[in-house]
């Protein structure tokens, strides 16, 4: 009996998702965010899928903008934070990547070396994140324009709360973005997945989406199925053991779990080393053979613990599903106290991959 720790990753889900960002999006283009190896699920792959229902795609830093191109992917790709020094500007070019400007410092780089690019300015809408405060923009403008080989290709923003079931910034961060975009009469971008599925008056010359392809929910409290959106990975590993532990033991290290009753507890061959989160509290959910369960005990570096006390049938061997079809992983995301996209990137690789054609 091998390990058997497996994440499961389903191009046709990814393609799924993908065309429904894209049904979503209107008139708007689409490029999809695969930074961050597509979010957990493997770059090249994710990419594949992806491309014939978007426009480009995007990144947060070069070294992912090169593996597309090595791929050889043609398409526009964004990279979002910009060059970080004068050399990545160079190869940011040569890559023909479309460049977000954020900062004074950035103009200056294209100022310095004039090169043929395009650039999206980035304006600090109420994030307070990256982006040029309202005050700096106009200047940035017309130092941009005045570079020749510098083409622009919009005005770009990024929203805080979209996501948030009271969203109080989304509205005014619009109304900052735009009224600029009117001023100059340039294209502009805004929509990351949660502002795409709600808003559809911030969908502008393009969308942005990333979770929502990768079927996590882009908006807090309403599950993605409800959004449309497929499972995209399925994460798996097998019970190695199951144990009978008597009423008032414990279970796990700092024996913080006792049992309130005669207990049976599995044995599963996954843990944080594998990234799966550590800080999952007891009653997580997890399923076996379609049953919902929960965590009995603290989570160990290679190994979990379940309670099997009401799934009397269940055997070693048997299969456990960490999140995938029956267990949502916004909800597993929900009892940890993060997000499925944190979730997603924490996958290590010692877990092996197995590509689902299905
Ligand atoms: C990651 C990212 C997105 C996608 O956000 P989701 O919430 O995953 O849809 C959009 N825009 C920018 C600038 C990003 O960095």
């Amino acid at each position: 009996m091998s390990r058997g720790t497996l994440l499961e990753v389903r191009p046709a889900a990814l393609a799924a998702n993908a065309r429904e960002a894209r049904r979503r999006a209107g008139g708007a283009r689409v490029y999809a965010m695969v930074k961050a190896n597509a979010y957990g699920h493997g770059m090249a792959l994710a990419a594949e899928a992806f491309a014939p229902h978007v426009d480009g795609f995007g990144v947060a830093v070069l070294d992912e903008a090169q593996a597309l191109r090595a791929l050889g992917v043609q398409a526009p790709v964004m990279l979002l934070e910009g060059p970080f020094d004068a050399a990545e500007l160079v190869q940011a070019c040569a890559l023909k990547l479309e460049l977000v400007i954020h900062s004074l410092w950035q103009v200056a780089l294209l100022e310095a070396a004039p090169q043929p690019v395009t650039v999206w300015l980035k304006l600090d809408t109420g994030m307070h994140r990256v982006g040029l405060p309202l005050d700096d923009v106009d200047p940035a403008l017309a130092r941009l324009q005045a570079l020749p080989g510098v083409q622009l290709a919009g005005l770009m923003t990024h929203f805080a709360c979209a996501d948030e079931p009271r969203d109080p910034l989304t509205a005014p961060q619009r109304a900052h973005l735009t009224a600029v975009a009117a001023r100059h009469h340039l294209p502009w971008t805004a929509a990351n997945s949660a502002a795409l599925c709600r808003y559809p008056d911030t969908h502008g010359a393009l969308v942005r989406p990333g979770i929502m392809l990768y079927g996590g929910s882009p908006l807090g409290g309403t599950p993605a199925a409800e959004v449309g959106l497929a499972v995209t990975q399925r994460l798996s590993a097998r019970l190695i053991a199951i144990n009978p532990v008597p009423r008032g033991d414990s279970v796990g290290y700092g024996a913080s779990w006792v049992a309130e009753r005669d207990s049976r507890i599995g044995v599963v061959a996954i843990g944080y080393g594998d990234g799966y989160p550590r800080h999952a509290p007891a009653g997580t959910p997890v399923a076996v053979a379609g049953q919902r369960t929960g965590l009995a005990g603290r989570v160990s570096m290679d190994m979990l613990t379940i309670d099997l006390t009401d799934l009397p049938r269940v055997q070693v061997g048997d299969e456990v599903e960490l999140w995938g079809d029956t267990v949502p992983v916004d909800e597993v995301a929900k009892a940890c106290g993060t997000i499925s996209y944190e979730l997603f990137c924490q996958i290590t690789t010692r877990v092996v991959r197995r590509v689902e054609n299905r």
